[in-house]
């Protein structure tokens, strides 16, 4: 696994959110390399590699900082197979909101002001559940019918981890496909409590 104050990265970059429950907002993102899930329909397989050199936490908190948007998200790959404690440190001591979104199939570290979870039931590896008491969203990617019924099921079992004012849930179709995007938008129809979430950059082609 990673090391304690360095960190492998593929890209930094500042953007608007374009899905989930923080679509909108301006960040700057942190993209990590590395990642051992291996789903088969990742759109960052450039991510899974580990380069070098790695840079020092303050090194990339400073450079973030120095950015216009005042939340960093820390992405990847799978940005919890590193050890994200001394980023985040680094990070809020310049004043920079945090928010992760991780798969959750490593324990999660750090401190964040916003936490995705993106479960991979497909992916090589289990998803930590107790990972869920810290998420503020849940967000379950939607290709097929199947996919939402893992949703409902995955609901089920793991609602007593997820506490009550943390249990946003978006459901997104899996790059943006027309179908997929049907079957979410009846999904929301039946479950109202449930948001869509459109991966609107790719709509509007920015990164
Ligand atoms: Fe790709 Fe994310 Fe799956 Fe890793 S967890 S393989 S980065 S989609």
């Amino acid at each position: 696994r990673g090391r304690l104050s360095e960190y492998a990265i593929n890209r930094i970059y500042p953007t608007v959110q374009g899905e989930g429950r923080m679509a909108g907002t301006a960040m700057t993102i942190v993209r990590l390399q590395s990642c051992p899930v291996a789903c088969l329909w990742c759109d960052t397989p450039e991510s899974w590699a580990l380069p070098e050199p790695w840079q020092a936490a303050a090194v990339v908190a400073a450079q973030v900082a120095g950015l216009p948007p005042r939340w960093a998200l820390v992405t990847g790959g799978e940005p919890c197979w590193h050890a994200l404690g001394m980023l985040t440190v680094e990070l809020q001591a310049r004043g920079m909101k945090t928010a992760l979104e991780t798969s959750g199939v490593y324990r999660i570290t750090g401190s964040w002001d916003w936490v995705t979870i993106s479960p991979k039931p497909d992916g090589r590896l289990p998803l930590i559940e107790h990972n869920l008491y810290c998420a503020d969203e849940v967000k379950w990617i939607v290709g097929r019918q199947r996919d939402l019924e893992r949703l409902e099921a995955f609901l089920l079992a793991t609602s007593a981890l997820r506490p009550p004012g943390r249990r946003a849930i978006s459901i997104q179709p899996v790059s943006t496909q027309a179908k997929a995007t049907a079957l979410c938008l009846e999904a929301v129809m039946r479950h109202p409590e449930w948001r869509l979430s459109l991966q609107t950059h790719k709509l509007i082609g920015i990164a």
